[in-house]
């Protein structure tokens, strides 16, 4: 069976989008392109207009640096959207900037949400896409985006765990089936492990760090694990707190494991959860076939070590799995052709 050719001309002149919009990063999928915007999901707005003045990295630059009247937003923070007006804002930020000007089709847009979304998010997600520039707007549950993405057979009658860990929020989801059978989205992410460094940090040697400085210290030196290959030091800049002044200590890898490693055990325990509500069926198959990580906490040193450590499953750490959501939209989007076309 052919698809029908109204179906065919907008395949050809509508450039689908599959949108990430995750609490750290969201990127921007175009059909027959591939992945072609990742920024902070970040919004400045002037507080005394209400206007946005910059988004994405423009945002980000302005965290913490901001003057008084201009506030710097992360509407996805927690994983659920604080602020639909600034959503939308982003939203539109993205589809303008990959929208091909002479295209007088409006594109369609799969948009990854959290799992634990609430029906008022999601129409305001749909309403939002639509107001900025959509001719429809679609769903998909992350998890279920990250299993595509990282090349899981979702179709298929065997369970399959994804780990996605974000700025944000952990989603655990077991998936079988196109479905997903069990899901956990904690409040626990990439973000904590910046805040209780920065609260180390403080505690141990007076000196204030803004969030950026902490990421960048996780980055660079951060560990779940004793770090094959030695561990590491750093020079570290902020504010001494009894001095006023700028100041700048080194601080090690060992000394900041106990601090990553109370945040990363809660992040297992949502994978321990989610283990003990599992069917026995499917628990046999993740014996198997092991967990799969995704999202930008995938590449804390030793979580994956950690995570077979305290559940004895194997954990297998795809290449590049902050781009696992996008890629699985990407997938999804092709998916949702055929079956649009066919009526299925
Ligand atoms: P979200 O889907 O919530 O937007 P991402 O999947 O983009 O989140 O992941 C963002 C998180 O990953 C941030 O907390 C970031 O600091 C963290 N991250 C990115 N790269 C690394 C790395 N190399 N090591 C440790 N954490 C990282
Ligand atoms: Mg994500």
């Amino acid at each position: 069976m052919a698809i029908p050719l109204i179906g065919k001309v907008r395949q050809i002149f509508s450039h689908d989008i599959g949108i990430d919009l995750g609490t750290a990063n969201s990127l921007v999928f175009v059909r027959g392109e591939g992945i072609v915007l990742s920024e902070p999901s970040v919004v400045a707005v002037d507080t005394d207009t209400n206007k946005v003045l910059a988004v994405g990295s423009d945002a980000k630059q302005m965290l913490g640096r901001c003057p008084g009247n201009i506030k710097a937003i992360r509407p996805m923070k927690d994983g659920v959207i604080a602020d639909f007006e600034i959503t939308e804002a982003m939203l539109r930020y993205f589809i303008r900037k990959v929208r091909k000007p002479m295209n007088i089709f409006k594109p369609r847009v799969l948009v990854a949400v959290p799992s634990g979304i609430t029906e008022v998010e999601d129409r305001a997600v749909k309403d939002s896409g639509t107001r900025a520039g959509a001719s429809s707007v679609h769903l998909i549950e992350e998890p279920m985006a990250a299993a595509i993405g990282v090349g899981i057979d979702v179709q298929e009658p065997a369970g399959n765990m994804i780990v996605d860990v974000g700025g944000g929020t952990t989603e655990v989801a077991v998936i079988s089936l196109r479905g997903i059978v069990d899901s956990i989205s904690k409040r626990v992410g990439g973000d904590t492990i910046d805040e209780a460094i920065a609260r180390y940090v403080q505690r141990r040697y007076s000196l204030v760090i803004g969030e950026r400085t902490a990421e960048y210290i996780k980055i660079e030196i951060g560990s779940c694990c004793p770090i094959e290959g030695g561990e590491k030091t750093l020079e570290i800049k902020g504010r001494n707190l009894a001095k006023g002044l700028p100041s700048a200590v080194e601080i090690s890898s060992e000394e900041l494991r106990p601090v990553i490693r109370e945040v990363a055990e809660l992040m297992v325990e949502a994978v321990r959860t989610t283990l003990e509500k599992c069917p026995p069926e499917l628990a046999a198959d993740l014996v198997d076939r092991g967990v799969v990580l995704a999202g930008g906490g995938a590449l804390l040193r030793g979580l994956d070590q950690l995570i077979h450590e305290q559940t004895n499953l194997s954990v297998t750490v795809p290449d590049e799995p902050l781009l696992a959501v996008a890629r699985g939209t990407g997938a999804a989007l092709e998916g949702m052709d055929l079956r649009e076309a066919y009526g299925l």
